[in-house]
């Protein structure tokens, strides 16, 4: 009676072989493709941030998750407002096989221009379409697959030019006053590409500000200074300044190289910088000569990003007495060696040669930003006489002053000598405004400094000038006193020495 029962196991046998695994294997099947083909519900969109007003220029990240394997067919997102729709943007995805397009995730970022498009302000949606390569089994009526709230302004902070009018020419400088408005969070004088931070707080009158620019001897009397203002949703505004600007012919100026000036300059420009010296040393010179200027000018870029927030000097800014003016600022340098011209440079300040190690007097009242080696201008001072108003002395044989002294008019702070990039002794004068060289000759002029600087600083009263009452006054005074730093106190008492105060 066995062999039944074998029988039935070879039944078994059978249909575990022919019924059951094909029918695991058709649920497999069905499975993997359910599994690759199937969306699961819709895709999902998110909105990075918490943006919610938008301004001109509007910027959304946009990130998109697909809910199945299959991935996305196309993308687009529109924008609804007063009754208008408004393509933002629209993005087709091919199949690659059967299966789909494989892309499941998505990060979408959008810069649009909401003013060209034409979008009015008020309220919007921004709406989020997306469809996939995949089934699904319930029902879709619209592939818009997220709506976000959004408020639209486009109207910029006011932006308005106080100052009247700017006289200027080619490498000089000028104040710009300007009123501007609460909601700005970003606010400069532009000059060709050339910027310059507008300082809030010097006057009284919170919606003034002030700033010191230049229109850069490298640009032509063509460049138009702009106000530019913008709120923290882009809405941004240019305003002309009155300016008129005076074209300006640079000496050209002819400098010889020699093998001897190589040797005596190039090899401790590079040690000084821990580089060991190149053994052409014409190719070092134009390392140091292009090279390392550049990044001095950086350097000094940098480091006067910080000001004092008011006006240290008194008057108009000194020259070196008894010094001749070997070099002017803005001369157009063409440096020959033998008989060819290797380099083109512009002498960015004001050669002034007296006696060998003669002493070097500080300009004005400041506080000294930087002491040391300093590329092609060697050992060098840099003082800060507030508002982004700066004056470096170069080539020094000596210094005597540290980085966060107090310095008056007058007084000492090193010694003239040939350090750097200096054929002979003599001291490198120049003025900076926020970093932009600028022609000294007008700083050194009482009349000009009055003119164009001091009438334009007097425009508006200061914090605590404005108040006629006593109690006022003592409060603006108090006020006085926490804004001004240790280093003003100070200046006051140097204020007789200074003769053209
Ligand atoms: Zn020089």
């Amino acid at each position: 009676m066995a062999q039944p029962l074998q029988c039935l196991g070879c039944y078994g046998v059978v249909v575990r072989r022919f019924v059951l695994l094909p029918v695991v294997v058709v649920l497999l099947a069905g499975l993997v493709v359910w599994w690759l083909k199937f969306d699961r519900g819709l895709p999902q969109a998110t909105l990075e941030g918490e943006t919610a007003v938008v301004g001109r220029d509007a910027q959304w990240v946009i990130n998109l998750e697909s809910p199945g394997q299959s991935g996305f067919k196309s993308v687009a997102i529109r924008l609804l407002a007063d009754e208008r729709t408004f393509e933002i943007a629209e993005r087709q995805f091919d199949a690659q096989s059967w299966r789909g397009s494989g892309v499941g995730a998505l990060r979408i970022p959008l810069e649009v221009d909401l003013g060209r498009l034409g979008v009015p302000e008020g309220p919007a949606t921004l709406e989020v379409l997306a469809e996939t390569y995949g089934w699904h089994l319930f029902d879709r009526d619209s592939p818009v697959v997220a709506r976000f709230p959004q408020r639209i302004d486009r109207t910029p902070p006011t932006a308005q030019v106080l100052s009247e009018q700017h006289n200027m020419r080619l490498g000089g400088s000028s104040v710009a006053v300007v009123r501007i408005g609460e909601d700005a969070t970003t606010y400069e004088i532009r000059v060709g590409t050339y910027t310059f931070p507008i300082q809030r707080g010097y006057f009284a009158d919170p919606s003034i500000g002030l700033a010191i620019f230049a229109v850069p001897e490298d640009l032509d009397a063509g460049a138009q200074p702009m106000l530019r203002v913008a709120d923290d949703i882009g809405n941004r505004v240019d305003v002309p300044l009155y300016a008129s600007i005076r074209p300006r012919e640079f000496r050209e100026r002819s400098l010889e190289i020699s093998d001897d000036f190589l040797q005596r300059k190039i090899p401790p420009i590079f040690e000084a910088r821990g580089m060991a010296p190149p053994s052409d040393l014409l190719e070092g010179y134009l390392v140091v000569n292009r090279d390392i200027r550049r990044s001095s000018e950086e350097t000094l870029r940098e480091l006067t990003r910080q000001t004092t927030p008011h006006e240290l000097w008194q008057g108009a800014f000194r020259r070196m007495s008894r010094a001749q003016t070997m070099s002017d600022f803005g001369d157009r340098r063409s440096y020959t060696y033998g008989d060819r011209v290797v380099d083109r440079q512009t002498h960015l300040g004001v050669d002034l040669a007296s006696l060998r190690g003669a002493a070097v007097d500080a300009a004005q009242h400041g506080v000294v930003a930087f002491t040391g080696d300093l590329g092609i201008y060697g050992q060098t001072v840099v003082l800060d006489h507030g508002l982004g108003v700066f004056t470096l002395y170069g080539h020094l044989s000596s210094i005597s002053v540290a980085k966060g002294d107090t310095v008056t008019v007058g007084q000492v702070i090193g010694t003239t000598g040939q350090t750097g990039l200096a054929g002979g002794d003599h001291l490198h004068f120049s003025t900076m405004v926020h970093g932009v060289h600028v022609d000294p000759v007008e700083w050194w002029d009482p009349k000009w400094i009055h003119d164009h600087v001091t009438a334009k600083l007097d425009m508006f009263p200061r914090p605590g000038e404005e108040s006629s009452g006593n109690e006022e006054a003592a409060a603006g005074e108090a006020e006085g006193t926490v804004a001004t730093p240790q280093a003003a106190d100070k200046l006051d008492e140097g204020e007789s020495d200074n003769p053209n105060g």
